[in-house]
């Protein structure tokens, strides 16, 4: 596992690192993702360091809950909850996960591809 320290998403938590941040409390953070792949892409993220899905116990099924609950909130709030949106959590490598601290994409705004790439 990833030391918290050098964690770019630890980082991003503890405010070493700038980003947009759409919400925050005490264990989420949301921001906006640097590289867009459409018009909303927020990236909704535990403060806890945990790397990937395979390291989630069950203690953390609250927490997931409410990664997708604050995901839906956020699309609503950008006027998407009733156009569509989609969620993505990427694990480990052929998935393409390149930052291991596990993060819920959010994406809406454009008609999305089934299936994705
Ligand atoms: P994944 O490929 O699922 O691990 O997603 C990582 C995401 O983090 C990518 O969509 C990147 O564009 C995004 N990302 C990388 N660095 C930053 C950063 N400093 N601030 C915001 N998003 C970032
Ligand atoms: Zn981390």
């Amino acid at each position: 596992m990833t030391a918290p320290s050098e964690c770019l998403f630890c980082r991003i938590v503890d405010g070493s690192i700038p980003a947009n941040i759409v919400h925050r409390d005490e264990t989420l953070v949301a921001f906006r993702d640097i590289d867009p792949k459409a018009p909303l892409h927020v990236l909704i993220v535990p403060t806890r360091h945990i790397a990937t899905l395979n390291d989630l116990s069950a203690g953390d099924d609250a927490l997931v809950g409410s990664m997708f609950r604050r995901a839906a909130v956020i699309a609503s709030e950008h006027g998407y909850a009733e156009r569509g949106y989609r969620t993505v959590f990427n694990c480990n490598r052929e998935a393409g996960q390149t930052v291991f601290h596990v993060h819920l994409h959010l994406l809406a705004g454009r008609g999305l591809n089934w299936p994705p790439g």
